[in-house]
């Protein structure tokens, strides 16, 4: 049974809240899933607004989806042997019997957006999403449970030049952050079909290496063996390594394609190093496929990562439409914002004014003519103490708010219809003026002229 909160008032009550409060235990954040907290945000909102502005000068238009999901939607786009859908999602059962999941990625979900609002009808589709995904991995640095993505995708244009456009985004996204050293890795998984005669050599090659499997890649070997390629296992790296290459089991088609990819890239000045053992951690993937890597966040290296996945369209439902897309985790990159690779993030915009107030009429004074300021002055960052306290505490609490300036209304300046202007950060006398002149004045400040 639950207690009833708050406890009945009588005799007994007071006693019954202490027992209360020795027995509740605080409830702490779930294993992998962080708080973002005020310091923070400035280097959450700069990589946002970052990524927001770029893909608006390329013309990319931002859509929403549901965090949850049928579970199905997941395991037929993703692929059943991937990590994510064998181990990886949070699924529960509706209570009308369906299964149900948090997404793990977001580009099931916008297919099935897209599939659902007839966006794919002969049209072209540019869009973005920047929002939570979920995975049950084990957490560590820069691999939580829950992380951020802006992800980035392209409908309906069969590329190469797309897949270059797609490129050369986030590239552009990552050097306006001001990160440098990371590396591009790319390569092409070919068609489905050319992937057939690559997946049977990969498949000969690691069962002629079975003993040297973990369980894994064991079980992948028949039903997925380019699953292998992918694996984290540091003792896979060398057989890895030696594994035959995909680039030599590409179709014609498929190595011109990756051919202008590559040569754009290199016209645009874009470094990149070919790796033919990229694979992705989802099976939708066809053709290119790129990641990028900064050396400097151990082992969890890759801060965007994508390809183009011509067939997941029509796998969920639709007609066939090319697509290509890639998404970044957030974390990460605020990982290397903050390392210093740009500077130290702007801390934000501290408030202008902090308005203190004292004596009863004065503190309900202070609260209306802060809703008049904030109406007639559109850009003032303007604090109201709330919650009263001595004008010691009040200027200690504007101090600590950042705000450049406090208005004073004291009881005294009340009885006269004044106001005090104090500057919080240099020596400068304090004014005061009349009430009806604030408006006047603060306008002049927030506009610079002092
Ligand atoms: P990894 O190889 O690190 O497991 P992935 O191949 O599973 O990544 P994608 O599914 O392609 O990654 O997701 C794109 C990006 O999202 C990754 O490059 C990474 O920056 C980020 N990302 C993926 N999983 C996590 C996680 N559990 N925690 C934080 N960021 C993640
Ligand atoms: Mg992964």
């Amino acid at each position: 049974m639950v207690a009833a909160w708050p406890p009945a008032c009588g005799a007994r009550s007071l006693s019954f809240e202490r027992d209360f409060r020795v027995e509740m235990k605080s409830i702490q954040s779930i294993r992998g899933m962080n708080d973002v907290l005020p310091d923070h945000s400035a280097a959450w909102q700069r990589v946002e607004a970052t990524a927001r502005e770029v893909l608006t000068r390329y013309g990319y238009l931002e859509m929403r989806t549901p965090i949850l999901e049928h579970t199905e939607l997941f395991s037929r786009s993703i692929g059943e042997t991937t990590d994510v859908v064998e181990k990886e999602m949070y699924s529960f059962e509706d209570r009308n019997g369906e299964s149900l999941s948090l997404r793990p990625e977001a580009t099931a979900g916008l297919v099935r957006a897209g599939l659902e609002h007839g966006l794919f009808h002969n049209q072209q589709q540019r869009v973005w999403l920047m929002g939570p995904m979920f995975r049950r991995e084990r957490p560590q640095r820069g691999r939580f449970r829950q992380f951020w993505q802006i992800d980035v995708e392209a409908f309906g244009i069969p590329g190469p030049d797309v897949d270059a456009e797609i490129i050369l985004i986030s590239a552009r996204i990552l050097s306006e952050l001001g990160l440098k050293g990371l590396r591009l890795e790319l390569n092409s998984l070919g068609t489905t079909e050319s992937r057939w005669e690559y997946r049977e050599k990969l498949r000969e090659y690691f069962d002629s290496h079975r003993d040297e499997l973990d369980e894994d890649s064991l079980r992948r070997l028949d039903a997925n063996p380019l699953r292998i390629l992918d694996s984290k296992n540091p003792g896979l790296k060398e057989l890895i390594t030696r594994a035959p290459s995909m680039l030599d089991s590409l179709d014609e088609e498929s190595r011109n394609h990756f051919d202008a990819v590559v040569d754009t890239l290199s016209q645009a000045g874009v470094d990149h190093e070919i790796n033919p053992r990229l694979v992705r951690g989802l099976d939708y993937y066809t053709r290119t496929v790129f990641e990028w890597i900064s050396d400097s966040l151990g082992a969890q290296g890759a801060v965007c990562a994508g390809g183009r996945y011509d067939g997941l369209v029509e796998l969920l439902g639709g007609r066939p439409t090319p697509a290509i897309g890639f998404a970044m985790g957030v974390e990460r990159l605020i990982d290397l914002v903050a390392a210093g690779g740009a500077g130290d993030p702007d801390p934000g915009s501290p408030p202008h004014v902090y308005l203190v107030a004292q004596g009863d009429a004065a503190v309900h004074k202070a609260l209306l003519l802060a809703e008049q300021l904030r109406s007639a002055l559109s850009r003032l960052r303007l604090v109201n103490n709330c919650g009263g306290g001595s004008f010691k505490s009040q200027f200690k609490r504007a101090d600590r708010s950042g705000a450049l300036w406090a208005v004073v209304l004291g009881e005294e300046e009340m009885a006269q219809g004044t106001v005090i202007l104090k500057h919080l950060r240099a020596d400068h006398a304090q004014e005061t003026l009349a009430i009806a002149e604030l408006e006047g004045r603060l306008e002049a400040l927030v506009a610079g002229k002092t």
